[in-house]
């Protein structure tokens, strides 16, 4: 088979036969392009026997029949969306593989050079000079030269949690819609089983996929940070400078963990006893020392300001402080935990069940302090206090495990946009996640700017509404579904009890399940079993391929409910 690679990304051929569409398959194409319409030749196999065997390889492959010598605008477009909407490396083949080239030529007219593109063609033995005026036109004709090199219809910026959840909801409304993810990583993080890795239950291998292997079929993944937003021109700029366009924009970027903002804590991470529990590689220390410290004092830390998963801190703490009780050191282990705010948890039906975990194990709770220094060599952390007998002091703490979770703000490529609110988060109204005032943009996700808890849970209600309200906006429908701010954290209080907090906007509580069937409030095995059995499951296999169990959309319960999208973008800056 004469398969000739004009880009990384794309190649052309002669005629396959049934038998070559294994060996393009083993060879590594991820897609199929038949530019060679039926009946050409007597001895074609057709196009639908070509894809039926490709099908059973799998590969993504499509039809576009393009007449010899005789390339219409709209087999250029055609081609062009397909191009967009394949993953790559795509083969495309006609009789001898030079129309195919033609083809990827004009297409490219006006994205790349025309020396770039003969060079390229030439490169793989097609001499195209035939074609060189008609792409040399196309290039001056074109008017977004200069600004996008490729369009899609839907842009989702993150391939993580929601991101991924996002992309699978709207394929599964609608097949043939041409989505794009820009996700910069190859491996994708399943964080709520951090916790699980520093309590020793997980292996860190369990947290861990290949990107590759998550993002949904007929979904493009380009593999690319973003470094910035154009929203006046639906425009992303991408990290090397490349423009992409959109019809409509999903912004699912995540948060960024702020390890700067302790000074010392990142040279202190690893060693001495400084653990956490929020970065992948960091959390088996956590295990590590739970299973080696003998005595001495264990501090555990949480951040000011919205971080993932409210229980997280508690969580890594008496996972640590249940495996000290079971090994007979907790009674020589003084522990303490720190927090900046005036309670164990924001919402107070769960506050009991803590308390009472705090009781058993012997912690020493710190209201309103927050962790600002950390000497990892000496092994201090300092903490700022208030109380109003001395008012704001700093106080040095003396560790033989520190665990903290780090601030965590927006991402700095966000905050510094036009989408992003005065916090930095993307400026989306709290029930439809639409962009206030760019609508045909949506954030879904920790780095939405909603006052709900940033969990899975919520990315995994968020990520439906999304893709509902997103394809309303594509039809010029105003966005009619509704997320209620559930968040969900099952606080494991002991290596075999959870509480299962469900909550929505304002801390109202916000059960799944029946009460005969778990009380949330209460520390439950049902809740531990949900969350170290159940979780990762449903993560991958239900939330991340657009099966929506207990997450289907609900519309806004009345028209008044719909929140107005400013029509004119200057209303922001007035
Ligand atoms: P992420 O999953 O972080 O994905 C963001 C993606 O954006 C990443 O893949 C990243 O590579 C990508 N990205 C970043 N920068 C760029 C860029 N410039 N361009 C393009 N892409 C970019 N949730 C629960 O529901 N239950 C729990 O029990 C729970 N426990 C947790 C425990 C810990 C220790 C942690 C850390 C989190 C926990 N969470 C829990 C929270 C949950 O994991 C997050 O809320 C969830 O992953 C958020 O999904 P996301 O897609 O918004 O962000």
């Amino acid at each position: 088979m004469d398969i000739r690679k004009i880009t990384p990304d794309f190649a052309v051929a002669p005629q396959l036969k049934l038998r070559d569409v294994e060996d393009v398959a083993a060879r590594g194409f991820k897609s199929i392009l038949i530019i060679r319409p039926d009946g050409e030749a007597t001895d074609q196999v057709s196009h639908s026997r070509i894809i039926s065997e490709a099908k059973l390889h799998g590969l993504d492959i499509q039809y576009i029949p393009v007449l010899s010598g005789w390339i219409e605008e709209t087999d250029i477009e055609q081609f062009r969306e397909a191009a967009a909407q394949l993953p790559g490396p795509i083969l495309a083949y006609c009789a001898s593989g030079a129309r195919s080239a033609s083809l990827w030529a004009l297409a490219q007219a006006g994205y790349m050079s025309p020396d770039a593109i003969f060079d390229a063609a030439g490169a793989a033995g097609y001499d195209l000079m035939g074609i060189r005026s008609r792409v040399s036109s196309i290039e001056q004709n074109d008017s977004r030269r200069g600004n996008a090199t490729v369009k899609h219809t839907v842009l989702i910026v993150g391939g993580g949690a929601a991101g991924i959840a996002t992309a699978a909801s709207l394929r599964t409304r609608q097949k043939d819609l041409d989505i794009a993810i820009i996700e910069p990583s190859p491996d994708h993080y399943y964080q709520p089983g951090f916790t699980l890795v520093g309590g020793g239950i997980f292996h860190p291998r369990e947290v861990i996929a290949k990107t590759e292997r998550l993002i949904p079929s007929r979904v493009k993944w380009i593999r690319a940070g973003v470094s910035g937003f154009e929203p006046e021109i639906n425009t992303v700029v991408l990290e090397d400078g490349e423009r992409i366009e959109y019809k409509s924009l999903v912004i699912a970027a995540g948060l960024q963990i702020d390890l700067d903002a302790i000074p010392g804590l990142q040279a202190a991470l690893g060693q001495n006893g400084v653990t956490t529990n929020y970065l992948a590689d960091h959390a088996s220390y956590t295990n590590q020392l739970a299973k080696t410290l003998m005595s001495g004092r264990a501090i555990f830390t949480q951040p000011k300001g919205p971080f993932k998963c409210a229980g997280a801190p508690q969580k890594a703490m008496y996972l640590t402080c249940d495996t000290w009780r079971k090994r007979g050191t907790l009674k020589d282990i003084e522990v303490s935990f720190h927090t900046p705010g005036a309670a164990l948890f924001g919402i107070d039906a769960y506050v009991p069940a803590l308390r009472s975990a705090v009781t058993r194990y012997g912690i020493d709770p710190h209201f309103q302090e927050e962790l600002v220094d950390v000497d990892g060599a000496r092994r201090v952390a300092t903490f700022e206090t208030r109380d109003e007998e001395h008012g704001v002091r700093r106080v040095e703490r003396a560790f033989d495990m520190l665990h903290v979770v780090p601030p965590q703000c927006a991402m700095k490529f966000i905050a510094a946009s036009p989408l992003a609110n005065n916090d930095g988060w993307v400026d989306v109204y709290q029930e439809t996640l639409q962009h206030k005032y760019y609508p045909n943009v949506f954030a879904v996700g920790d780095c939405a700017g909603t006052p709900n808890a940033k969990t899975a849970a919520a990315a995994r209600k968020q990520a439906p509404v999304v893709a509902a309200n997103l394809l309303e906006a594509l039809k010029g429908r105003p966005a009619n579904y509704a997320y209620n701010g559930y968040g969900s954290c099952p606080l494991i209080v002991s290596h075999g009890k959870a509480l299962l907090a469900e909550f929505s906007y304002g801390g109202q509580l916000d059960p799944s399940f029946p009460n005969w069937l778990v009380d949330g409030r209460k520390p439950s095995r049902f809740a531990w079993w949900l969350k170290t059995k159940f979780m990762r499951s449903i993560y991958y296999h239900l939330m991340l391929k657009g099966r929506e169990w207990l997450a289907k959309p609900r519309r806004l319960r009345r028209a008044s409910d719909v929140p107005t999208p400013a029509p004119e973008t200057e209303q922001r800056a007035a």
